[in-house]
């Protein structure tokens, strides 16, 4: 069930080109907050702690870490602190978190960005602790092309 106009890509979603120097551009649900990222990120990783999967409504989160200073955010954010050194950006139009404010570090969510696919795979995973035990056997689902409905 996601709303999505079945066989093509959601209009709403503005995308950028951003190939030029290697840098990403990504942005909310509405398209009010957009980023563009200075180059590939730090590292890419997963994150399977309660905080994250409750502000994404997301059984696995998963999240792009660049350089504070090499992400250039425009639009109007507000943050919800979730810890003395985590304050996670989200857009107040339409909800979605576009990135956390961990001081010298931003975590962006993978599913933020215009092309999710020109990032790295995660190389690791936090809080294994949390970690729902069907993630396992995810690649054995059946798999419909878009919708469930379609032909
Ligand atoms: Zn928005
Ligand atoms: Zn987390």
């Amino acid at each position: 069930m996601t709303g999505e106009t079945s066989g093509s890509e959601p209009t709403h979603a503005r995308t950028g080109s951003g190939h030029t120097d290697g840098g990403l551009t990504g942005g909310c649900l509405c398209g009010a907050v957009r980023y563009r990222t200075a180059g590939p990120p730090l590292r890419v990783g997963l994150c399977h702690c309660s905080t994250c999967k409750r502000q994404g409504g997301s059984p696995l989160p998963s999240f792009a870490v660049f350089r504070a200073d090499a992400v250039q955010v425009t639009g109007e954010t507000q943050g919800f602190r979730t810890s003395a050194t985590i304050d996670r950006r989200f857009c107040p139009a339409c909800g979605s978190p576009v990135y956390g404010d961990e001081g010298e570090e931003y975590a962006v969510p993978v599913g933020t960005f215009d092309e999710p696919q020109r990032l790295p795979p995660p190389a690791y995973e936090l809080w294994a602790v949390r970690r729902l035990s069907w993630l396992d056997d995810i690649g054995a689902l059946k798999r419909y092309e878009h919708d469930r409905n379609d032909g």
